[in-house]
């Protein structure tokens, strides 16, 4: 069965890296909001110039601007089967504007996959991470190493820092998730959508886990 996932989770708790798996498995489309406006700022675009002062200081997109490019997104043809949402949403007006767009289309979410990793866990991860300027693939300097320290395993693109994991703002934003992301657990578990995922173990032990709460749809 093809399915429509979020994943739900403060920055760092691995929803980047579970998605290119679970992605690639259920062959539904990866959609995280942070790749799409970082990839507007790198293209300079207005939507970039506009999203940039919001993700420098830690603080979240207005929620107009993140729904009209989510709103979009889900229309294209790749995604009515099903999709992977990462990043979105964020608030609770996300939320409740996403039940709208899928119940205009007659479906609804299967679930909420929420990663939970305890916040001291969560600066380690997001300081130590480093992404691949072309190609997007996430690395961490200690948990999972690339073969070169400054090169992709996979296209040999440059690792680079992201802006916003420097220490000054991961705390900003870990505050940010508490306060207005972490409602949504209680939004979905009233829905009964919500999986609760521990986080807080080793890459594959995390997948794993995933597969167990998605039960038979797993491959
Ligand atoms: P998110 O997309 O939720 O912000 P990422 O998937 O980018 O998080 O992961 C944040 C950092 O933690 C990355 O550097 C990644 O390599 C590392 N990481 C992801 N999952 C784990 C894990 N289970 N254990 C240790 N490090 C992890
Ligand atoms: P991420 O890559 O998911 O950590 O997102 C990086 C940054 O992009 C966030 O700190 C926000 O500034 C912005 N962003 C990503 N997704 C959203 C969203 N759903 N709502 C508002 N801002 C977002």
């Amino acid at each position: 069965m093809v399915m429509k996932l979020v994943l739900l989770g403060p920055p760092g708790a691995g929803k980047g890296t579970q998605a290119q798996e679970i992605s690639r498995r259920l062959n539904i489309p990866h959609i995280s909001t942070g790749d799409m406006f970082r990839a507007a700022v790198a293209a300079g675009t207005p939507l970039g110039l506009q999203a940039k002062a919001f993700m420098d200081a830690g603080k979240l997109v207005p929620d107009e601007v993140t729904i009209g490019i989510v709103r979009e997104r889900l229309q294209a043809e790749d995604c009515a089967p099903g999709f992977l949402l990462d990043g979105f949403p964020r608030t609770l007006p996300q939320a409740q504007a996403l039940d709208g767009i899928l119940a205009e289309r007659g479906i609804e979410l299967d679930a909420v996959l929420d990663l939970e990793v305890p916040r001291e866990e969560l600066l380690k991860r997001l300081t130590g991470r480093r992404v691949c300027k072309s190609c997007g693939a996430t690395f961490h300097l200690l948990f999972n190493p690339p073969r070169d320290r400054d090169r992709c395993d996979h296209c040999g693109g440059k690792l680079i820092q992201r802006d916003d994991d420097r220490e000054e703002t991961v705390s900003r934003r870990l505050d940010v998730y508490e306060e207005q992301t972490a409602p949504l657990v209680e939004y979905y578990r009233r829905q009964g959508k919500l999986k609760t995922i521990n986080g807080n173990q080793d890459i594959p032990r995390v997948l794993e886990a995933i597969g167990e709460a998605l039960g038979e749809n797993w491959r």
